[in-house]
């Protein structure tokens, strides 16, 4: 384990039984009200990436929008927020995806993405990867060159960045 990862994973910090009894919530508001954590983990999500020009950073909402604005803002590249159905003001495309218990739907605004452009794609955590795989689909479907897929935390148990790279993603993650 890194200096790094030792940093991040102290600055997580856990609650039991929440949303429900028997899971354990990983909460990053304590990573994020940490300044050198917040500011180590978005410099490592843009490293690989230094010297590649990226088109749009797509945050996931709710913590995908604090960290791609971030990181959008340090690759100086435009951001594209996937948001929960019937949040967005203009013209939309929509996906349902799948939660561990039902479906739901997300989408972005149609023109948020020029066909070829180059994406990745960021939100906090992957567990089973149906939020994400959500996101990849909709983004490819409006001709998004998606460069990775990111995220604070792999939950590798519940195998999302296993769906990911099936589907030719590049996942990036800084801790599990
Ligand atoms: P998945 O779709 O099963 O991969 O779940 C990932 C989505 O649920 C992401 O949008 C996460 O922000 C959220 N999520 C699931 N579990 C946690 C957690 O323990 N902490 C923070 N977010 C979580």
């Amino acid at each position: 384990t890194s200096s790094l990862q030792m940093e991040l994973t102290a600055a997580i910090r856990n609650i039991p039984d929440y949303p429900k009894p028997g899971i354990m919530f990983r909460d990053i508001t304590t990573l994020l009200g940490n300044p050198r954590a917040f500011r180590r983990a978005i410099d490592e999500l843009v490293h690989p990436y230094a010297g590649t020009k990226i088109d749009k950073i797509a945050g996931v909402e709710a913590r995908g929008f604090i960290m791609g604005g971030a990181m959008a803002h340090q690759m100086s590249s435009g951001f594209v927020p996937i948001r929960k159905k019937g949040k967005l003001p203009h013209d939309t495309v929509r996906i349902a995806y799948s939660l561990e218990y039902g479906v739901d739907e997300m989408e972005m605004h149609r023109d948020a993405i020029t066909p070829g452009e180059k994406v990745i794609l960021v939100d906090d955590l992957i567990a089973t990867g149906g939020t994400a795989e959500g996101a990849v689909k909709l983004l490819t479907q409006m001709g998004a060159d998606i460069v990775a897929a990111c995220f604070i935390i792999d939950l590798p148990d519940l195998g999302g960045r296993k769906k990911l790279e099936a589907l030719g993603v590049n996942v990036h993650t800084l801790i599990e």
